[in-house]
């Protein structure tokens, strides 16, 4: 590489047509099972007011404490790229009205789309990656939980991939949260020596982001703290109690885990994050839970509201590891065209293959270099089947073909005769 070509930013990264296709495939399959649940598209900009996610995600996260790409603009305005969805649906949903038209109107969405967050990159975290996303808004009861748990198991099933664990705790109610927060800050407060700096920090502003914390240390000094299941008011207790009953009854399998608390304010109540064993470290391939209170705190009226959000990058890397997707491979068919005179007979051909096989791709080779070399790149494209164009075919309104069943030798055929071979030996 020359000495001073440009590069693409850190974190940032290119995706090649060799991985493309597992992009493809997850937005074919994420479309599919959304439809299957009835979930709509909502599409929002990738640019938001910072304020937005100041106000939701909260100021004692790591989101807004170090993550957030965000920048005065040309107008002096404080913008920021979106690190996450759900803010932003819920300002759609309360700037378009969608969710309150005279009384309670309730609405499933789904988003797919390129979040930005500056933390370190490693392997599965990127400074750009994508999420897809669901949201339902106006559901209350943990039906709601139970069909959105469903749905993404659903959507991991499609996808091929089953071995994600999925592990579920209950956060409680506002002041069961606070008191949990209370619990942790005076536990881990006595043992405040053997912390490091940002361990303190984060017991000062965020306590329960500890319990997640891979430290071994803070793991120990956790281990007879009270669960979050054992404190819980009697209301979030039983709410939580029949939505685990429920995954019970449907053999939905789970993990109770006090560690699942999510790093973000808005939660409450049921939250949950599938994992997946083949990642090593960043092993978390979709995460959610309940958040009751964020609608209203973003200028809304009051509207429970639940959802998900899915790492695809992760999900590509299982599905690069098992290689197994159920998409019929493209065939790509070479056109050579070694005519002098008329060069647009070929491509005349072309568009006319083109409209009669639609799931077939054709390949116009370069015409400008001789046949041996178009043959050559022909040959490395698909070397079962190639159409030439000659001169004297122009002249003769016929084509010729090499295929495989004649050991690529060249055959001669009329228009007619190679529209019935190839709906033979394709259809
Ligand atoms: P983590 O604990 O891995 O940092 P998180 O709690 O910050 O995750 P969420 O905000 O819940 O992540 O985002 C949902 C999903 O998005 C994660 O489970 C993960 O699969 C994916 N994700 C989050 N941050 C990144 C990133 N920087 N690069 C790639 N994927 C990410
Ligand atoms: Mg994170």
């Amino acid at each position: 590489m020359k000495k001073n070509t440009i590069k693409s930013i850190k974190g940032f990264k290119d995706i090649l047509p060799d991985e493309i296709k597992y992009y493809r495939y997850f937005e074919l399959i994420s479309q599919k099972v959304s439809k299957q649940f009835s979930i709509e598209e909502l599409r929002t900009p990738i640019i938001e007011k910072s304020e937005l996610f100041n106000r939701s995600i909260g100021e004692g996260t790591d989101i807004v404490n170090k993550e957030m790409y965000d920048f005065i603009d040309k107008s002096g305005d404080s913008i920021c790229l979106r690190p996450e969805g759900t803010a932003s649906i819920v300002r759609s949903v309360i700037e378009h009205a969608l969710v309150y038209d005279r009384g309670l109107k309730k609405q499933k969405y789904w988003y797919h789309g390129p979040m930005f967050r500056h933390e370190k990159p490693q392997k599965g975290r990127y400074r750009q990656f994508s999420q897809f996303g669901v949201e339902y808004y106006g559901f209350s009861d943990s039906n709601s939980e139970l069909e959105l748990i469903m749905m993404g198991n659903s959507l991991l099933h499609s996808l091929n991939i089953e071995q994600a664990t999925l592990h579920i705790n209950s956060l409680g109610n506002k002041d069961d949260k606070k008191s949990y927060e209370k619990i942790i800050f005076n536990h881990l407060g006595k043992y405040k020596s053997s912390l490091d700096e940002y361990q303190k920090d984060t017991l000062a502003k965020n306590p329960l982001r500890l319990l997640d914390s891979k430290n071994d240390n803070i793991k120990e000094l956790l281990l007879n703290v009270p669960t979050l299941y054992e404190t819980l008011s009697d209301a979030s207790k039983s709410r939580f109690d029949i939505l685990l009953k429920k995954l019970d009854d449907l053999e939905i399998h789970y993990l109770l885990d006090n560690s699942i608390v999510r790093g973000l304010d808005y939660y409450n109540d049921t939250v949950f994050e599938w994992r997946h064993q083949s990642l090593g470290s960043q092993n978390a391939i979709c995460a959610g839970g309940r958040y009751d209170e964020l609608v209203n705190s973003i200028g809304g009226d009051d509207v429970p509201a639940v959802g998900f959000a899915m790492g695809v990058e992760r999900i590509i890397e299982i599905l690069k590891l098992t290689d197994n997707l159920k998409i019929e491979p493209n065939i790509v068919i070479p056109i050579i065209n070694t005519s002098s005179e008329e060069k647009s007979y070929a491509h005349l051909i072309s568009k006319n293959l083109r409209q009669h096989f639609d799931k077939i791709n054709f390949y116009n080779t370069d015409s400008s270099v001789s046949l041996t070399s178009q043959l050559k790149h022909a040959m490395r494209i698909n070397d079962k089947f190639i159409i030439i164009i000659t001169d004297a075919n122009i002249k003769n309104n016929n084509l010729t073909i090499k295929s495989n069943e004649d050991r690529m030798s060249d055959t001669i055929v009329s228009w007619k005769e190679l529209i019935a071979y190839m709906s033979n030996k394709y259809e």
